[in-house]
């Protein structure tokens, strides 16, 4: 395994004929939210001249899966180089022209980063790379393992060493099992349990991986006689590659000089794609699973309208995600439609935000609100999701003091009560307002004049989807696959603290009767 360090540096190996050329960055963490946070997102291309700038604006295409971390691994034709860029921050941040220069090679794949596993540095930052017996390896992945704990105790144990805390390099240590032991790389994929959408790098293939309830997207493009991978498919639009299809729950494609072929070496189990992505995660212009995420916000708001209709003056959207919905919502009920919130998109992640000094300043920072377009009106409010409520409370707040004489909030999901444990990082369940409050207490909390949300079934009417096909399990608590209780975005760390703890009181056995 690489060694890497939290800090910028340049390692570059002397040319040979396996040769993995890094390059690390770092750039200030992002600050904290009350949205829920995307989880990652993946991409990568084979048989291109320019596979690594490809991949770059890919990575752009996904950035609003996470803007943690961002690399790049890449690849050249015989597959003996490897080179990897990444570091913390926005693809913008991380790349310039002169990085970019040096990612050479046909293929590549990258990565930007939202943490779900492992705490948000530069070590933990993707695609991780790798040097094995069986050659190189560069892996990328969206999700989260819910078996990775008991996983990285038997690689362990087998004597396989990490340098990392993300459930990712679980994938890259698999991979590099010898065959006789897991029944070579795709099939030592079967110890998987989760959600995982994974790209591969390896020296003469890339192989794109998805989990076998197919929680997370991966589609499948081409452009000229190059393959691509992508989370989402408004990366192909931009590079103008033709979506060719979604890869099936638990399909494994790999692409080679010789073709494509997809193999599916995984238990098959129910198709449980996570519904979310339709309500906040993925971008509009997206098409998950042959619908198209705009068209079906429209219809969440379409039938919110239907569930709970409201007498009012204007309808507006909290942007970006609540736009869709909010038109929806108008145009059902046939109220004006006015964008009043102002999003600021210029935030760099190096702003400095006062804590005292103004009012709810982290809400009125992102949205500005355009009081004309509320005073004295009856205003109802479209958003994606309620999780923590203080968001929500402060945007009440202000549209009172701008004149609002009614504010009525339309939510165009249920209820976030539960945890997810599949690669979105909401808060512990104690902490979503609805797991604690009934809607009254939560509308009497934001100081609204009514609250109502779309249920589930509205909310899968409007994908057009077979309702069973999806997971809910943060709406409606039941989970497609068993986890493990203990897991949280940290267990890893936790998980080397207590390896620590032990190694340090083997070496002063005293400590373990204080600690016991
Ligand atoms: Fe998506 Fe919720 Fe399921 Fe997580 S629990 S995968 S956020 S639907």
């Amino acid at each position: 395994m690489m060694s890497v360090k939290d800090e910028k540096f340049v390692s570059c190996s002397p040319p040979s004929d396996r040769t993995i050329l890094l390059n690390f960055q770092t750039t200030p963490p992002l600050s904290e939210s009350h949205r829920p946070k995307h989880e990652c997102g993946v991409f990568a291309v084979f048989g291109h001249k320019d596979a690594p700038l490809l991949t770059y604006y890919g990575l752009f295409a996904l950035q609003h899966r996470g803007q943690e971390s961002a690399g790049i691994a890449s690849s050249n034709g015989d597959g003996k180089v490897f080179c990897l860029h990444k570091g913390m921050g926005l693809v913008s941040q991380v790349f310039d022209p002169e990085n970019l220069e040096s990612l050479k090679g046909t293929r590549a794949i990258g990565h930007v980063r939202y943490s779900t596993t492992g705490s948000s540095t530069l070590l933990n930052s993707q695609p991780l790379g790798v040097d094995t017996a069986r050659g190189q390896i560069a892996v990328a992945h969206n999700g989260n393992l819910v078996n990775a704990a008991a996983l990285r105790d038997e690689l362990e144990n087998r004597g396989s060493i990490f340098q990392t805390t993300v459930d990712s390099e679980i994938v890259l240590h698999l991979l590099a099992q010898p065959d006789h032991t897991m029944g070579g790389p795709i099939g030592s994929l079967r110890r998987l349990e989760g959600a995982f959408s994974i790209v591969v790098m390896g020296e003469n293939e890339i192989i794109g991986v998805r989990d076998p309830n197919g929680l997370r997207p991966l589609s499948l493009g081409k452009l000229d006689d190059a393959w691509v991978l992508s989370s989402e498919t408004c990366a192909f639009d931009l590079i103008g590659a033709t979506f060719i299809r979604d890869l099936e729950p638990g399909e494994v494609v790999v692409i080679n000089d010789q073709g494509l072929h997809s193999e599916f070496p995984f238990v098959p189990a129910r198709e449980a794609f996570c519904i979310f992505e339709y309500v906040y995660f993925a971008r509009p212009d997206s098409r998950l699973r042959g619908v198209t995420v705009s068209k079906a916000r429209v219809n969440m708001g379409r039938e919110l309208a239907r569930l709970h209709p409201v007498e009012a003056d204007v309808v507006i959207p909290v942007p970006d995600s609540g736009i869709y919905a909010a038109l929806g919502f108008a145009e059902e009920l046939g109220i004006p439609y006015d964008p009043a919130f102002v999003r600021n998109h210029y935030i760099g992640r190096t702003f400095i935000q006062p804590n005292q000094l103004i009012r709810d300043f982290n809400v009125r920072v992102k949205l500005n609100l355009i009081g004309d377009a509320v005073k004295g009106k009856r205003v109802v409010v479209v958003d994606d999701s309620v999780v923590r409520g203080t968001t929500a409370k402060a945007r009440v707040v202000n549209l009172r003091e701008a004149g609002a004489k009614e504010v009525h909030l339309r939510i165009s999901c249920p209820p976030h009560r539960h945890a997810c444990y599949y690669g979105i990082d909401f808060p512990d369940p104690e902490k979503l307002i609805a797991n604690q409050h009934t809607h009254q207490e939560i509308c009497d909390y934001l100081g609204a004049d009514s609250i109502g949300y779309l249920d589930v079934d509205g909310m899968v009417r409007a994908t057009g989807l077979e309702k069973n096909s999806f997971c809910m399990a943060c709406f409606t608590g039941e989970y497609p696959v068993p986890f493990d209780a203990a897991f949280d975005k940290l267990i890893m760390e936790r998980r080397k603290d207590s390896a620590q703890l032990l190694a340090d009181q083997s070496a002063q056995p005293t400590l373990i009767t204080a600690r016991s």
